[in-house]
Parts: structure tokens; C-alpha cells; sequence
């Protein structure tokens, strides 16, 4: 007799699920659905949608070769479903039973779906992370504000990683003060490690093919991993080639380099085919074994048990608002360029372009490029938070919209970040050769070729000097534009109006 559905998501990909922990396989039904709704609700890139529904027939595949019984739908079979709501009910029918267990979504929408559907719907924690919900919001509790590096530091107590007993390794808790150099020259690392799609991936591209062609992303050549053997390849192959140098130009961006030192691993870790500690068990055992220099594994492993632990527990100590904030006022349409519309500016021509075929840009490109200039030319950040989770193959709410509505638009009013992330030209040349070869000169202010990083940064100031000129961390900048002769300053803020007006005409920019 069957006794429960066990629903397992598109990123809830691991054996280790808290539903599938609890769950019998010999009276158990193991649910999984490629449904209409969630492959729609934003314009997904083809290589996420297809990445994820290969995973997902993969995984189904090892759950019924272990002997589960598996009710799986296809988004191409005669009957497909709009909802996961609708996919359990019509499951429940078929089996017989009302009873169903869930691990918790990462995602308010589908928390509320999952609790409206008309059935007896236990949804379980996520105990995927590092932290628990409990435990950050324990944090949290009292806290004027909450900064990355103290909950940091609790998880580094916590997991033991890079801890010599109470002490961190080499004294320090953080160092970032060793990396950030720009890159220069050619890169050493071959990148991600890519694979070649099997049958059942094939099937699916197919599928993508025919069913979304019309959004935003180049399909092939496909190159992810799809299993969890495949992910733990790309991580060993990441660990060789790619960490000892990752701390050292995390920060760097070079043209057609997409993926530099990076470990392209996020896509796999969000959805379930690794886990966070054993990707940073990895990268400690290559400090260890004297492979990788303590910056470069310490900056990798803040990353992952500070920053992406951090940021989801803001989306949930948030709450489902969240996403609406827009703390700045800022109402202007995401511009054409965004989905691949001309400009002359390499560093955003270069960041979407690789966006477009690999679902993928590194964390300075998303922050310091394209989040920049949408926060500078004040994007209304819904559609900036709806375009990162389009676009990218690692996208889902509880990651991309505290880093999109957070750390990058400042539209949560300064929950994730004490300032905003904005930067004129300079740090871009500083950080890339972009600028060397673009059709603006990053060193001309004003005037005809003047960078428009250069421009709307003032701009920025300027229109929210009431929020900011009392912030301590951005009193230089107020400064040195209060310093500037009266006329230059109107000339740069009428230039800049110049610029914003051309873009939301549509012209090219
Ligand atoms: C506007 C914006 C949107 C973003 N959206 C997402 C998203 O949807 N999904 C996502 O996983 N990351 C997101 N990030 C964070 C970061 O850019 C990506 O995690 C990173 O680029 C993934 O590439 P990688 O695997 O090569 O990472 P690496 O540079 O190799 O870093 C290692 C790992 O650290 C983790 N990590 C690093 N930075 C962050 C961060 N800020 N928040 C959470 N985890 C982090 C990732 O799991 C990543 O795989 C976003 C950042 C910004 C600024
Ligand atoms: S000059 Fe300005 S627009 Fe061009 S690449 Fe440099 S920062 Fe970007």
C-alpha cells in the first residue's frame, strides 16, 4: 500500500534530501515534476532550463536504479503539468493517497504554493546549509545590523574549516587584503571541466529546443555536468587547476577570459548534485596537502559557508517582501541592452555576451558591471532581480535576489550591505582591460567619448546625497564631487541626463 508522495524539486537533487531522509522505499512514491509554470515564471536561459531537467531525469534514473518507485513527468508527455501543485494531485489520485512530504522550497512563491495545494502537505527543512534557519535567526535576534563577517566567523567555529582549535589558521579570520589583484597576462586554468551530453541530456535539449526558443541564451554547445559523478569531477578538476590562483583574481576580468580562476560550481551546488562542505573539505585538504595558498582557500571557503550561508539567511529573515524593496526610488525600464541590445561599453558588451551563452558570469561582472550600471542608472530593481534569475544557470530566489536586491541595487535600504556598490570607470580599468579597447576612454570625464561609468556615478551621488553624504564610508566621495567647480559638476550631471535619456529612447549607448 502506498502511504506517501515524497516530492522531490528540480533543486533538491540529492540523496540527502530531508524528504527523501525520511522516506521508505517499499510503500513510498517518489514524486518529481518538469512543470509549464516553473520552467516559464521568469524567461529561463535555455542551458539553465535544460541543465536542470537533465538533473532531474538523471537523478530519477539513480533513485529507481536504488529501488525507488519514481512517478516522474516530462514536460513532453500527452498529459504535462502547469503547477507542482497540479503534478501532486494528480499523483495523489493515481496512488491513492492525500499524504505528502516536501523539502522545504528555497522560495516564498512555491512555500505558499506547496501550503495552498489541497492536500496533507508536510513541508520539511532544508538541511542542506550549513546553518539553520533557527540558528541565523538566533543570530540575528538584537543585532543593529547584520555584517557578513561575524556570522563568518561563527560558521568557520562551527564547521571547524581552516581552524587550528580556537584559533583560525594563520591568525587571520579573513584574507581579502591579499587578493583582489588584476589580472594580467594569460590565465593558467583551462577553465570548467565540460561533458558530453548522453542520450537522456540529448532528449532534453531537444525538448528546450523546440519549446522555449525564443529566450534569451545560446542552448549549445552544452558542456554541465549533470550528475552528481560529473560534479564532483568538475570540483576535483577545480581544486587542481583552478584554486590556488582563485584568491589571488577573484576580483579580475579579462576580455573573452569567461571563466578566469573561478569554479563554476554554484549551478551544481544550488541544485543539489554537491554539497557545501564537501566542496570546502576539498579545497582545505588542498591547503594541506600544501597544493593551494591559505588566501586563496580561505577567500573560496568564505564565499561559501560566510557569504552564501549569509544571504540565505537574509532572504528568510527578510520575508516574502523582499523582492519588491526599492529603498532608492529607482523606476526606469531594464534597458535592451540587458537581453543583448547594441553598446558601445565593452565591460557590459562582454559581461551579457558571455551571459548569453553560458548562463554564467562571475561574481565582480554581476556586481561591479552589470549590477553597477543598473543601480547607477537607477533600474526599477524588480526587473534588474528578475533578469539575474532569468539569466543565470545558478539562479534561484533565496541566493540571487539578496545578492541582486541586496548587495547590488542597495534597494533593501542597507539589510546586506552598509553602502552601495558603485564605482565610476576606475575600478573597472583598474580591474580588467576592458577599458583599453572599448569605444569610451575611461580617463575622459566629460565630453565627447567621456566614460558614462563616469558620468552616472556622479549622478548617483548626487540624487541621493540625503541618504548617503552622512554615511562614513562615502564621505570622501561627497567630498571630492563638493570640491569640483560648480560648473564641472552641471556639466556632468547634464551630460549624464543626456546619456539616461538616450537610453531609455532605445538609442544605442
Ligand atoms: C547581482 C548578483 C546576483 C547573483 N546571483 C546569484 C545566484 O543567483 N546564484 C548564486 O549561486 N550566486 C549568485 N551570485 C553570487 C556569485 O556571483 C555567484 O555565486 C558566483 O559568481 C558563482 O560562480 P562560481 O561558482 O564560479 O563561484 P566562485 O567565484 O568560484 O565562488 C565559489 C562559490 O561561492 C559561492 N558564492 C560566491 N559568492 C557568493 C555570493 N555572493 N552569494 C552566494 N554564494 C556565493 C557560490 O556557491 C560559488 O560557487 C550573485 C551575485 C550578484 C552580485
Ligand atoms: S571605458 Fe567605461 S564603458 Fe568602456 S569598458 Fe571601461 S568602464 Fe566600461
Amino acid at each position: 500500500m502506498v502511504s506517501r508522495l515524497i516530492l522531490v524539486l528540480g533543486d533538491q537533487l540529492s540523496p540527502d534530501v530531508a524528504a527523501l531522509k525520511s522516506a521508505d522505499k517499499s510503500s513510498d512514491i517518489i514524486v518529481m515534476a518538469e512543470v509549464a509554470d516553473e520552467a516559464a515564471y521568469v524567461p529561463h536561459h535555455p542551458k539553465k532550463i535544460a541543465f536542470l531537467f537533465a538533473a532531474m531525469r538523471h537523478f530519477a534514473q539513480t533513485l529507481r536504479d536504488d529501488g525507488w518507485t519514481v512517478d516522474y513527468t516530462q514536460l513532453d508527455d500527452a498529459a504535462p503539468h502547469a503547477s507542482i501543485g497540479a503534478a501532486l494531485l494528480a499523483a495523489a489520485e493515481r496512488h491513492g493517497t492525500s499524504k505528502v512530504v516536501a523539502t522545504e522550497p528555497g522560495e516564498w512563491r512555491l512555500i505558499s504554493h506547496l501550503n495552498e495545494t489541497p492536500l496533507e502537505v508536510t513541508q520539511k527543512e532544508d538541511d542542506r546549509f550549513v546553518a539553520t534557519r533557527a540558528e541565523f535567526e538566533a543570530w540575528a535576534e538584537g543585532r543593529k545590523e547584520l555584517r557578513l563577517e561575524w556570522f563568518y566567523r561563527d560558521m568557520r567555529r562551527k564547521t571547524g574549516l581552516l581552524m587550528e582549535s580556537d584559533k583560525p589558521a594563520g591568525d587571520k579570520w579573513n584574507f581579502d587584503h591579499d587578493n583582489r589583484k588584476p589580472a594580467s597576462g594569460s590565465v593558467d586554468f583551462s577553465g570548467p571541466m565540460q561533458f558530453t551530453p548522453d542520450q537522456i541530456t540529448n532528449e532534453v535539449l531537444d525538448l528546450v529546443e523546440a519549446r522555449f526558443p525564443e529566450n534569451f541564451g545560446t542552448l549549445r554547445p552544452f558542456w554541465f555536468g549533470v550528475t552528481t559523478t560529473d560534479a564532483r569531477r568538475a570540483l576535483t578538476h577545480f581544486i587542481k587547476g583552478g584554486l590556488a590562483k582563485f584568491g589571488d583574481y577573484q576580483d579580475a576580468m579579462l576580455q573573452d577570459e569567461k571563466f578566469l580562476w573561478h569554479s563554476i560550481l554554484s549551478m551544481y551546488l544550488n541544485a543539489g548534485l554537491l554539497s557545501p562542505l564537501e566542496i570546502c573539505r576539498a579545497a582545505e585538504q588542498a591547503w594541506l596537502d600544501g597544493n593551494a595558498p591559505l588566501n586563496a582557500v580561505e577567500g573560496f571557503i568564505r564565499q561559501i559557508i560566510g557569504w552564501r550561508e549569509f544571504v540565505r539567511g537574509i532572504y528568510f529573515h527578510e520575508g516574502p517582501d523582499y523582492t519588491s524593496r526599492n529603498a532608492l526610488g529607482h523606476g526606469r525600464a531594464l534597458p535592451a541592452l540587458y537581453w543583448g541590445g547594441e553598446t558601445k561599453m565593452l565591460c557590459l558588451s562582454q559581461a551579457i555576451d558571455q551571459t548569453r551563452t553560458e548562463a554564467y558570469a562571475h561574481h565582480i561582472q554581476r556586481l561591479m558591471v552589470t549590477g553597477n550600471f543598473a543601480l547607477l542608472a537607477g533600474i526599477d530593481p524588480h526587473e534588474v532581480h528578475e533578469w539575474y534569475l532569468a539569466v543565470y544557470a545558478d539562479a534561484y530566489e533565496w541566493v540571487e535576489a539578496p545578492n541582486t536586491i541586496g548587495m547590488s541595487q542597495f534597494a533593501d535600504g542597507g539589510v546586506v550591505g552598509s553602502k552601495p556598490y558603485v564605482s565610476s570607470g576606475n575600478y573597472i580599468d583598474r580591474m580588467s582591460d576592458y577599458c583599453k579597447s572599448c569605444a569610451y576612454s575611461v580617463k575622459t570625464k566629460t565630453g565627447e567619448g567621456a566614460c558614462p561609468f563616469n558620468l552616472l556615478y556622479w549622478h548617483f551621488l548626487d540624487r541621493h546625497r540625503s541618504r548617503f553624504s552622512d554615511n562614513p564610508r562615502m564621505g570622501n566621495m561627497y567630498r571630492t564631487w563638493d570640491r569640483m567647480n560648480a560648473d564641472k559638476r552641471e556639466t556632468i550631471l547634464s551630460e549624464a541626463d543626456a546619456f539616461l535619456r538616450d537610453l531609455e529612447s532605445g538609442k544605442p549607448v
